[in-house]
């Protein structure tokens, strides 16, 4: 069969990186490329973002950083989940900034910087409001003393992350914003690498004070506040070739379950992709594609690695023509945060997932 595939336009991120630095001039926008650059390719995003002459990225693990230093990044790597035990000499060989959210950890690094010669530059890690990683704010003082009589340690930065961004109001949201306000007057004078945002944050004008941010689903298109929905530019397509085209009489069912009865006879388009290549599968009853220019609906249950699309009203689709289940034909256009809608999940998920299991190709900005 024909393998579906998923187009990642390396230029729509590096426009929408330049975007988010237009915003907020005075700040630098450190690119948030973990899971796989949210199933775009980290290597290809890093060598990209490395091109366009970006001085930073953020990544969940040291294996990511890895991965970005093999695809030629050069920069600053922010490792936001912190150096693990056995991680630590690789990292010191590439160079890595650490979160720091453990002082058992920070005492292991220290140590390993000791005997080997080295300074490790940390972001403290606080928790505001996530209840994730991070020293709750009560412990700040204590661990940045405790910090500062380590050697080989440079505390660079101060961190956390918001729970709610996109709601600018939310009390969790100003309480959160107001709690890392009140440590930096207690952080030391080395301690300037300090953010708080990623999308929502930035795009809701939240903290701009700031001289870091660290936007990671804004580069890949997809924002949920409205207001800037439409100036982003998605950059993950996916295209997936007709396998057989049908004429099914009216009063058939569709797919597993027997859950849609045809009204009348109809064309059903086969195509082979399913939710074992990252389409949800509960996207069953709701789903779209696009052919022709047109939405076309999805019927029935969508199945391991097949959906069947109802192509009735365009008589002319044929097996081998080229559908898209994410992206622009002609005048319609049909995106991740669309599928996330319907989905009851946020675009993230989707676009992690898609950027899976299908081939994927690069276009080069
Ligand atoms: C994932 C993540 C980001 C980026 O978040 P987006 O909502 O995708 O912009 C930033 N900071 C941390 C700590 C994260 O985990």
């Amino acid at each position: 069969m024909f393998p579906a595939t998923v187009k990642i336009n390396l230029s729509h991120i590096l426009a929408n990186w330049k975007f988010f630095a237009a915003l907020r001039p005075h700040c630098r926008m450190v690119p948030v490329i973990k899971s796989d650059a949210y199933g775009h390719g980290l290597p290809q995003v890093a060598e990209a973002l490395q091109k366009a002459g970006a001085s930073h990225l953020a990544v969940f693990t040291t294996g990511e950083a890895c991965t970005a230093r093999q695809a030629g990044f050069r920069g600053e790597i922010w490792v936001l989940q912190g150096i693990l035990p056995d991680e630590i000499p690789i990292a010191a060989e590439l160079s890595l900034t650490s979160a720091c959210w453990s002082l058992e950890n920070s005492r292991l690094l220290s140590e390993y910087g000791q005997s080997h010669g080295l300074n490790w530059r940390l972001h403290l890690k606080v928790d505001t409001g996530m209840s994730r990683l991070g020293f709750m704010p009560a412990e700040v003082p204590a661990a940045i003393s405790a910090l500062q009589a380590l050697p080989n340690l440079e505390l660079r930065g101060c961190f956390s992350h918001l729970a709610v961004s996109a709601q600018p109001e939310h009390p969790v949201t100003r309480k959160q914003v107001q709690t890392f306000r009140d440590l930096l007057p207690l952080l030391p004078e080395c301690c300037r690498e300090n953010h708080l945002c990623a999308t929502e944050g930035i795009l809701n004008d939240l903290a701009p004070e700031l001289p870091f941010a660290r936007p990671g689903i804004g580069l890949y298109g997809y924002t949920e506040t409205a207001a800037f929905a439409g100036k982003l530019r998605p950059a993950m397509s996916l295209q997936c070739r007709i396998a057989s085209v049908k004429t099914v009489p009216a009063g058939a069912f569709v797919s597993y379950g027997c859950q849609h009865q045809l009204q009348r006879d109809s064309r059903l388009a086969v195509l082979p992709f399913g939710y074992a290549d990252g389409y949800p599968r509960c996207l069953s009853g709701a789903a779209e594609l696009l052919l022709q220019g047109r939405r076309v609906p999805v019927l029935g249950r969508v199945c391991m690695g097949m959906i069947m699309a109802d192509v009735t009203d365009l008589p002319e689709v044929a097996a081998g023509d080229q559908a898209l289940l994410l992206g622009q034909q002609g005048e319609a256009s049909l995106w991740a945060d669309e599928l996330a809608a319907k989905a009851h999940t946020i675009s993230h998920e989707i676009i992690c997932g898609l950027g899976k299991y299908p081939q994927r190709v690069w276009e080069q900005p």
